[in-house]
């Protein structure tokens, strides 16, 4: 199949744990039934370390809880990177209870960095910053069998956590570059509260109205 890749069914084992807890940072997304946290539920959780070493974990249909993904979702000394955090870290504390933290959003940041554009997409990103043209033909696919996806589907999954690293460093020189790097943490930091109000359905809880 593809390098640097493997599956590990329904949760981490200790010797994959072991090694990403030891990145400073690693790379997260989720892949899901649809877009509404309650509604659709998780299927697959990819992640990738600073070598390139992506995990695929298929979840099963009621699965409650996963020790060694919460382990290091929680670990203080590996920063998380996703891209629009707000989704997978509410469905990850909806499915698992996990509080994931600490957290890097790569559409937080470049909403903040890159204002001169309005595609946040991580296509858009990818292809700006990369130079790298993602297939996205997967991303409405059902991934409702995850223990039985298909090459597509897995090379689609992987390519999502791939990228994620170098869009950090990236976005991080450019948010530096433009003073707004406290600003962005500030909004990271943030990001707890929002998945809290997210979970409870609270909509505009800072609007006048
Ligand atoms: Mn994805």
């Amino acid at each position: 199949m593809m390098d640097n890749f493997q599956v590990c069914d329904r949760d981490l084992d200790t010797a994959t744990l072991e090694r990403y807890q030891k990145a400073d940072y690693v790379a997260v997304d989720t892949e899901t039934m649809g877009l509404v946290v309650g509604r659709d539920r998780l299927c697959l959780i990819q992640i990738c370390d600073p070598e390139g070493f992506v995990t695929a974990i298929p979840v099963a249909p009621g699965q409650t809880n996963a020790p060694n993904l919460k382990t290091l979702m929680e670990a203080p000394g590996t920063e998380k990177i996703f891209h629009f955090a707000r989704f997978d870290l509410a469905q990850l504390q909806h499915t698992f209870g996990i509080q994931t933290q600490p957290v890097f959003c790569t559409k937080i940041a470049s909403k903040l960095a890159r204002t001169y554009t309005g595609s946040h997409g991580l296509k858009s990103l990818v292809q700006e910053l990369s130079g790298i043209e993602l297939d996205k033909s997967a991303q409405c696919s059902d991934w409702g069998n995850p223990d039985n996806l298909s090459p597509e589907q897995l090379r689609y999954a992987a390519n999502d956590v791939r990228y994620l690293i170098e869009l950090r460093t990236k976005l991080t020189a450019m948010l530096q570059r433009e003073d707004r790097w406290a600003l962005t943490q500030q909004c990271f930091d943030c990001l707890p509260t929002i998945v809290n109000l997210d979970l409870l359905r609270f909509k505009d809880v800072f609007e006048h109205h």
